[in-house]
Parts: C-alpha cells; sequence; structure tokens
C-alpha cells in the first residue's frame, strides 16, 4: 500500500469523458489498497473566462459577464447530467452550482460598481473555478461509490499575501494539513481537493499563479508525507519539446528535479516552475502520466540525475519577453550598476528570466515579460539617472519580439562541446543569437533569437534532443531508480 497525491489538469476533468476516466483512475488506485488525496484543477477555459469576466465588470459591460456565467453553469451541468442519475444527491450538487454562480455573478456586480478588479479581488473571482469542479468531481465520485469528500485548500494552504502569485507559509500550511486532512485519510476518506486557491492568514482567498494547481498538488504531497506525486495530464509526460511546436517531440522516461525546474521555468508548460519545490528536499518522486492513455509509464522525475552520452534531452521556447540593455562607456568605472539595475527591475515587480553580461563589461542584458518592460526600464532609468545625466551610461534600450530558447540536459558543464555543438547548427542554419547565458543549475544553456527564428531554433536543436532520447534508447539507459 502507498499513499499517492494526484492532481488532475484542467483538460482532465475538462468534460464528461474525461471525468468519466479520472473517476476510473481512482478506482483503480483505491482497489489496489493506496490511500489517495486528489487535487483538481478547474474546467478547461474555465479560469480564462472567470478573468474575462472580472475585466468586463471592471469596464462596466453587463452582458459579458453574464454570459460567461452561463456558460460556465452549462459546463458543470452538463458533467452532473452525464454523469449522475436523477435524485437527491444529483439535486444537491445541482443546486450547489446554482449557489456558487450566483455568488460569482454578485462578485461581478460588486467590482462593476467599483469600477475596478484589483489584484485581490481577481483571485476571489478565479476561485470559483476550481471551487466548482472540485464539488462536481466529488459528487461524481460520490455517486459511484467512491469515498470521496470535497475540500477547499484555502482552508489548508496558508499564503502571504502576494495575490495571483502568492507563496505558502510553510509552518502553518503543513500544520493545517496534516491536523485536518491526515485524519480523514487514515479514516478510508479520498479527499478531493481545490488546487490553484490558498488564502492569507486572516482568510482572504489568494492563487498560487496560473497552472498553480501543479504547485498546490506538491504542496499537498509534502505535508501528508505522500510516497509519489502524480500529475496526470493530456500528454504522456514530459516531452523532449512542447508538441505543438513540435510534433516529432517523444516522452522522455526520466528527468532530474534540476532539468524538470530549468524546463518549467523557461516555458514547459506541463509543470508549473515551483512545483518540484515542496518536495525536492523529501525527495518524493514525482510523475507525470496522461489521463487519456493510463497505460503509458508516462515520466519520472527525481533528485538523482542522469547524464547521456549526447546532454542535451529537451528544448523550451517562450514567446513575449523583451531583452533590456544597459550599456555605456562609463560602466566599468561605476561599481554596483548591475546590482542596482536589478533592485529596480525587482522593484517594478518584474521577474528577471536571464542575464547576460559581455565580457568587455561595457553592457549587459536581461530579460524580462513583455507587458512590464517599459515600467522596468522607466525603473532602471530612474535609478541610473544621475549616471546618464554625465553620459557615463546610455538610455536603457529595449528589444522586443524575441524569444528565449533554451535546450536542457545534466552533466552540461562537465561536458566539452555542448554549446559548441548548439551554436553552430544555429549558426549552419543562419539564425541569429542575440544573447547567451548559461544556467546556474549547470543544466542548462539560454540564449534569446528574433521571434520569427524561433519554430526553426527550436526545430534544429530538438533534433539533437531526439538523437539523445534514440541514444539511450540504444545505450539502454534505464531510469536511475
Ligand atoms: P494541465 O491542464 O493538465 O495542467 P497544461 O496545459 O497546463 O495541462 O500542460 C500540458 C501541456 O503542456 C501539454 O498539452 C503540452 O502542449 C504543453 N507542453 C509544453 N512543453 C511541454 C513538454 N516539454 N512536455 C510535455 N508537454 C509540454
Ligand atoms: N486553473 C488554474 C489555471 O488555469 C490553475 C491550474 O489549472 O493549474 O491557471
Ligand atoms: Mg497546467
Amino acid at each position: 500500500m502507498a499513499r499517492y497525491t494526484m492532481k488532475f489538469g484542467g483538460t482532465s476533468v475538462g468534460s464528461p469523458e474525461a471525468i468519466e476516466r479520472v473517476v476510473n483512475i481512482v478506482r483503480d488506485h483505491l482497489a489496489q489498497g493506496h490511500e489517495l488525496a486528489v487535487v483538481v484543477s478547474a474546467m478547461a477555459g474555465v479560469t480564462d473566462m472567470l478573468l474575462d469576466s472580472a475585466a468586463a465588470a471592471a469596464s462596466g459591460v453587463k452582458e459579458p459577464y453574464l454570459a460567461i456565467n452561463a456558460v460556465i453553469g452549462d459546463m458543470h451541468l452538463a458533467v452532473i447530467d452525464a454523469l449522475m442519475d436523477a435524485g437527491p444527491a444529483r439535486d444537491a450538487i445541482r443546486r450547489t452550482v446554482a449557489e456558487l454562480l450566483d455568488q460569482h455573478r454578485e462578485l461581478c456586480e460588486a467590482v462593476s460598481i467599483l469600477g475596478e478588479a484589483t489584484p485581490r479581488i481577481s483571485d476571489a473571482l478565479v476561485s470559483f473555478g476550481e471551487r466548482l469542479s472540485s464539488r462536481v468531481v466529488t459528487a461524481v465520485m460520490a455517486a459511484e461509490g467512491l469515498p470521496a469528500k470535497q475540500f477547499d485548500s484555502n482552508r489548508y494552504i496558508i499564503t502571504d499575501n502576494d495575490f495571483q502569485n502568492a507563496d505558502p507559509l510553510w509552518e502553518e500550511t503543513e500544520t493545517r494539513i496534516t491536523a485536518g486532512l491526515l485524519p480523514e485519510m487514515q479514516a478510508g476518506i479520498t479527499p478531493v481537493i481545490t488546487g490553484f486557491i490558498g488564502a492569507t492568514p486572516d482568510g482572504t482567498l489568494t492563487t498560487l499563479g496560473r497552472g498553480g494547481s501543479d504547485f498546490s498538488a506538491a504542496i499537498f504531497a509534502a505535508c501528508l508525507g505522500s510516497d509519489e506525486l502524480i500529475i496526470w495530464t493530456d500528454v504522456d509526460g514530459v516531452m523532449t519539446t512542447d508538441p505543438r511546436l513540435d510534433e516529432r517531440a517523444r516522452v522522455l522516461p526520466y528527468v532530474s528535479y534540476q532539468e524538470i525546474g530549468e524546463l518549467a521555468f523557461y516555458g514547459a508548460k506541463v509543470l508549473h516552475p515551483k512545483t518540484v519545490q515542496p518536495i525536492i528536499n523529501r525527495d518524493i518522486p514525482l510523475r507525470v502520466r496522461n489521463t487519456f492513455n493510463p497505460s503509458e509509464a508516462g515520466t519520472l522525475v527525481g533528485s538523482r540525475p542522469q547524464t547521456s552520452e549526447t546532454v542535451i534531452k529537451a528544448v523550451t521556447g517562450i514567446r513575449d519577453v523583451s531583452m533590456l540593455t544597459v550599456s555605456g562607456p562609463g560602466m566599468l568605472g561605476v561599481p554596483g550598476i548591475a546590482g542596482r539595475t536589478f533592485l529596480a527591475t525587482a522593484g517594478a515587480g518584474a521577474n528577471i528570466l536571464m542575464i547576460s553580461q559581455a565580457s568587455s563589461e561595457q553592457s549587459f542584458c536581461f530579460t524580462v515579460v513583455d507587458p512590464l518592460a517599459q515600467h522596468v526600464k522607466a525603473a532602471v532609468e530612474r535609478e541610473l539617472q544621475r549616471e546618464i545625466l554625465h553620459n557615463d551610461i546610455d538610455s536603457v534600450e529595449v528589444l522586443s519580439e524575441i524569444v528565449i530558447i533554451t535546450v536542457v540536459g545534466s552533466g552540461m558543464r562537465g561536458t566539452p562541446g555542448v554549446a559548441g555543438r548548439v551554436f553552430s547548427l544555429l549558426g549552419e542554419h543562419r539564425i541569429n543569437v542575440l544573447a547567451i547565458a548559461q544556467g546556474s543549475s549547470e543544466c542548462s544553456i539560454s540564449f534569446i533569437v528574433a521571434e520569427d527564428d524561433l519554430e526553426r531554433a527550436v526545430g534544429e536543436l530538438h533534433t539533437l534532443a531526439l538523437e539523445t532520447v534514440e541514444n539511450d534508447c540504444v545505450n539502454g539507459l534505464a531510469s536511475p531508480y
């Protein structure tokens, strides 16, 4: 018997057929005697719709948020009607859905009177997605005779008040989860928990950032002492690249925590970048599996690095970024320019995705997401006002319509020639590289190319990753576990 935490993503709970599959997966694991905690996302598309409803309400137009409210209602009722027989249980869950939708509409009305949707209100509004899906999934499971019980994670995941991107307060979170959920599980209950949502210590709803249900599930896995975390999604595992970018993408049977951390940070949407944080120290294995193809083993993620002979295992690309360059003839003489630039960037609320410095130290560049680029430029120019006035530094330049491409594979630093292979391949295909950085975890190299070159660059480099998978197969390189 093992204790698993399982998370089902948006597509996995996105239709009656998908939820039927979820029920079967849970039933199979319970039948094998395992203890389960289940974390669910909102039905596919619902979080986006809820954000649209917030925007519509803030701009004072009623029709769009009423229409969204109705569509979301229909989606959940369609699941209930398809998967539950008529009777008191079905009536009860239909009423619950209607009540939550009434609350959503009332909150939209309040936003339209206020005329703005603050991050705090936005979090309260998007929380309806997971609150609805978890209740509907629980009702369906219970109707099928499974011992499921719904839980709202805002009672367990206690966070700071960084709305839309909250981080857990670990001690309080662990205390609440072990006191509140462990006894239920030990009594044979299968908790079905909302992903994505937390609350500040005073009970105000927060969310953990887009795609954050993966992170929620990892938090529960860690605090419940799970033997394994299983992320059920709509692809067969972590792949050599996004299958939507290149259909040749293949599943990687094994990657390390470090490798998946780099992949997720640099754009592989399959996992939220913070997913491994809670489980890394406890060495809880993570598996990524396909709800729609459960006979496949998926990808195992664990602590042991495994270096392939040809090193490069996967390629990612991030769009919608801008590169800022700080340069000037007097840079060498003025200490602390980089430090002050990065502090000003953090002050402007932007995360730096990549930093690169020219060896002459006459300039350095860094990358942030597009919507914040001009705001960061203004903040950095304010900070460096004096140096700019003295012509020690030129103004800060912003370059848009670029992408970050990252190649990932453990053992990159210790294996000579990896960067050489990458950049000569790009050179052969006349793809111009604008900046380069090597990840601190020693398993990634990132660089910037023009947005128009994204598909070509990923395609060419992906061929190297496919060669590695092929090679590992031939060499019989199995998982290190
Ligand atoms: P979920 O709703 O289950 O959380 P997501 O849409 O968030 O699913 O993530 C799964 C998607 O991530 C896949 O459908 C795939 O298109 C995309 N993806 C991007 N990069 C990768 C990769 N390297 N491996 C697998 N999937 C990837
Ligand atoms: N429903 C949330 C989102 O779409 C969280 C998640 O699915 O992980 O971002
Ligand atoms: Mg996701």
